[in-house]
């Protein structure tokens, strides 16, 4: 049986470093805004090549965060309108909508499942005054076009770096340091995941992240002073550690999945299936491969039988939710489409060369 993503064997391939990490926490008997808080902060910082990281309590949180800090600040002001792809993970729409702003969904390009700059010009608004970009599976979504046109119409970039820490764009800057700010998720399944919920804030805007370091605290800078009404969203010590930890091994981890993504490329040939179009293989880090197929539910069942768990990202777009029912009615057919045919096969830096053949060879015989 290959698993979609062996959490355990994954978990084990960073012993003794992730035991010792969390006894040395549990022994300085110090678990919330210390030592391993502020050095995995440092660190994050500077290996995605931003002034300041802000470490919070999950991705979902720092996207909010980074809203709410800019409504504070007076960048967004309620019913203002935030561009936002409309296949992307639930969690970007939530952080728009649960700061009184309203999302404008984008179609994705149906070939990358990125949006692109046409695709950006043909959803924009004069209401939009931000653009949730999303690096979905792990491919840079961000352009110097895309730069210059937000820039232009004062939009500020909310780049989603959930599904791609160590992206890189042109070979140099990260994705989380290209836009105005960006939020991380350590979701123990993303590329570099924690033992539990963790995120960041990453950002070069001094005043956006001292807002969000006192928001993130019960809005206070200063113990019992609260200048603004804040939440509580920290990174604990012991993630902190662990995340130190896996850090190290980010990039090598990265460059695994995209010779196993390389792979799959070059050797999936079933005419019923289509492979992403990938027009740069160094801005993607595969945070999942995903095939469309027109029988995507067969094909499941095909890979299940031949014991290879493979799994949808997503199987509903958020505009077609219950709890957005106002927008159930919006057609975006791209969208629609990609979600009733994705299917994500396993991508992760533990797999052997013959599970990736096996996979491979059962993905083409069906
Ligand atoms: C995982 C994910 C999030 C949310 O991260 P959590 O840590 O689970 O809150 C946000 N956006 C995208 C695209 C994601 O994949």
């Amino acid at each position: 049986m290959i698993s979609y993503l062996p959490l355990k064997q994954i978990t084990a391939s960073f012993e003794p470093q992730i035991t010792d990490a969390v006894r040395r926490v549990v022994e300085r008997g110090w678990f919330l805004l210390g030592e391993e808080c502020a050095t995995f902060e440092s660190e994050y910082a500077t290996y995605i090549g931003s002034r300041h990281c802000v470490a919070c309590g999950n991705g979902y949180d720092a996207l909010w965060l980074i809203l709410r800090a800019y409504r504070q600040m007076g960048v967004l002001k309620d019913g203002d309108e935030v561009l936002v792809p409309a296949n992307t993970f639930i969690a970007s729409v939530l952080a728009i909508t649960n700061n009184n702003l309203v999302p404008v969904f984008v179609e994705p390009d149906a070939a990358t499942y990125l949006v692109g700059e046409r695709e950006l010009r043909a959803a924009v608004t004069p209401r939009c005054k931000a653009y949730m970009m999303v690096h979905l599976y792990g491919q840079c979504a961000y352009s110097d076009a895309i730069g210059d046109f937000c820039r232009e119409r004062g939009i500020k970039i909310i780049e989603d770096n959930a599904q791609a820490h160590g992206c890189l764009y042109a070979g140099e800057r990260r994705t989380g340091s290209l836009g105005d700010a960006a939020g991380h998720s350590f979701y123990p399944g993303k590329n570099l995941g924690s033992l539990g919920d963790a995120g960041a804030v990453t950002t070069d805007d001094d005043a956006l992240a001292e807002a969000i370091s006192s928001l993130h605290n019960y809005g206070s800078s200063q113990k019992y002073v609260h200048s603004h009404v804040g939440v509580n969203s920290r990174m604990d010590e012991i993630q902190s550690a662990v995340l130190r930890v896996k850090l190290r091994r980010l990039d090598e981890d990265n460059a695994c999945r995209r010779a196993i993504a390389g792979r799959y490329i070059a050797e999936i040939n079933n005419p019923s299936v289509r492979l992403p179009r990938v027009d740069d293989i160094n801005a993607h880090v595969f945070h999942i491969f995903p095939l469309m197929c027109g029988e995507r539910d067969r094909l499941q069942q095909h890979l299940s039988s031949s014991g290879i768990q493979a799994q949808i990202h997503y199987p509903l777009p958020p505009h077609k939710q219950q709890c957005y029912s106002q927008w159930n009615s919006l057609l975006f057919p791209v969208a629609e489409r990609l979600s009733a045919e994705e299917l994500s096969l396993p991508l992760h830096p533990l797999l052997t060369d013959e599970e990736v053949t096996e996979i491979i060879n059962a993905v083409n015989c069906f």
